[in-house]
């Protein structure tokens, strides 16, 4: 029964995950997803295509190891963020895994573990602690704002939270932890908006030892103006910046994630990598979107439109949102965001309770699924003022 469960894991499980909650996005068959930041459009016809001209080409060789180094896709990636960055970028700074999930792990085996510190400022992505501590790294809850925060829950409504990181609480914060790793995620999950590079300058220079880590899986959403860290990657050895292809490129089932750092960054990986951790298929089917770039990263404007509508109508509605530069808009103002959660689904709409009171996450995707949550939600706002 349930109690022998528990106390076999209570002695073979290492004692620092005991009572530890795994990551949980519930994955619903329901009409409207909307709640995990996915592109909610199908990898067009003509992509779908080159993929499968790709994996006939690379099925005859699986019977040998995929190339260790996935040196071509290197290459690609790195001519990809040189053109969309303005950077220019080698593939010897170019680092890939199984989503950005496993190329931040790799980060935490190489550059954390015990007796090792990682801070990062909350709310953020939710993985960022889960990942830290299965390595074994201490992890440190940072706090956003400038120490104005307006508190939330009920009565908040119309006072946006301070979701801000502002550059002077973020320096004394990172001087006082002295932390092995930092994180920085821009735009930020789950709140929305970039940070300034000022910030990342001068995250940098504050730890004169620290890997600093800007987790940038939704850089391609950003307003415009808004500029990527891997402009200051030169003469800046300690900087990561991480990407991924799951959310603009419409790829999240492909599992590829990605990096530019300084080439030794890159080097260190490889002691902490599984030897051959990236599939033939999965290089081949990474390689082949790449070369569709264009197509795949033509829903991103569409998707900021509805991004932009969705922030216009829930202010309209008496809701707080968030500034965004993501796929995503927080919303805060609900007087009871589990409830309001509850009474969306009911009707066919999944958003995401990321755990801040009074606020709820929402993935901007077709304009229909945006017409659908919008009508559900006004309804609900209607009955429930
Ligand atoms: N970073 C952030 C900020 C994310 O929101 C996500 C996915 N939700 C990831 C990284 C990981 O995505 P993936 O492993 O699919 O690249």
């Amino acid at each position: 029964g349930r109690e022998a469960v528990d106390a076999v894991l209570s002695t073979l499980l290492r004692p620092d995950l005991i009572g530890r909650t795994a990551y949980g996005a519930p994955q619903l068959d329901v009409p409207v997803a909307l709640n995990t930041n996915e592109n909610s459009y199908p990898v067009p016809p003509q992509v779908v295509e080159s993929i499968m001209a790709a994996m006939a080409d690379a099925a005859p060789g699986l019977n040998r190891y995929p190339d260790r180094e996935f040196t071509a896709l290197r290459a690609d990636l790195a001519a990809y963020l040189t053109r969309v960055t303005g950077t220019d970028l080698t593939p010897e700074q170019m680092w890939a895994a199984n989503g950005s999930n496993e190329v931040l792990l790799h980060l935490l085996q190489a550059f954390g573990g015990p007796g090792r510190v990682a801070l990062g400022f909350t709310p953020s992505y939710s993985m960022h602690p889960i990942i830290t501590r299965t390595t074994g790294t201490r992890w440190i809850d940072g706090a956003r704002g400038a120490g104005r925060s307006t508190g939330s829950g009920a009565g908040a409504a119309a006072a946006p939270q301070d979701f801000d990181l502002v550059v002077e609480p973020v320096v004394r914060q990172v001087r006082q932890h002295n932390p092995h790793i930092v994180f920085l995620c821009s735009p930020n999950n789950p709140t929305g908006t970039a940070i300034d590079l000022d910030l990342v300058r001068a995250v940098y220079d504050a730890v004169p030892t620290a890997l600093i880590v800007v987790d940038e899986a939704y850089a391609e959403f950003a307003r415009p103006g808004t500029a990527s860290a891997t402009t200051l990657l030169a003469g800046r050895p300690r900087l990561v910046v991480s990407r991924t292809m799951s959310k603009a490129f419409a790829l999240a089932g492909g599992r590829v994630g990605y990096l530019a750092a300084d080439p030794a960054v890159v080097d260190a990986l490889r002691l902490v990598r599984m030897p051959y951790h990236l599939s033939t298929q999965t290089q081949a089917v990474a390689r082949a979107a790449l070369a569709h770039a264009d197509a795949l990263l033509g829903t991103v404007d569409a998707i900021k439109e509805q991004r932009d509508a969705i922030v216009a109508r829930v202010a309209e509605l008496g809701l707080v949102p968030v500034p965004s530069d993501a796929n995503f808009v927080l919303i805060g103002g609900f007087a009871d965001a589990p409830a309001s959660w509850q009474a969306l689904l009911d009707h066919g709409v999944l958003l995401r309770d990321v755990g801040i009171p009074g606020h709820l996450r929402v993935t901007a995707g077709t304009p229909e699924e945006t017409q659908a949550m919008l009508g559900v939600l006004a309804d609900h706002l209607a009955q429930h003022p």
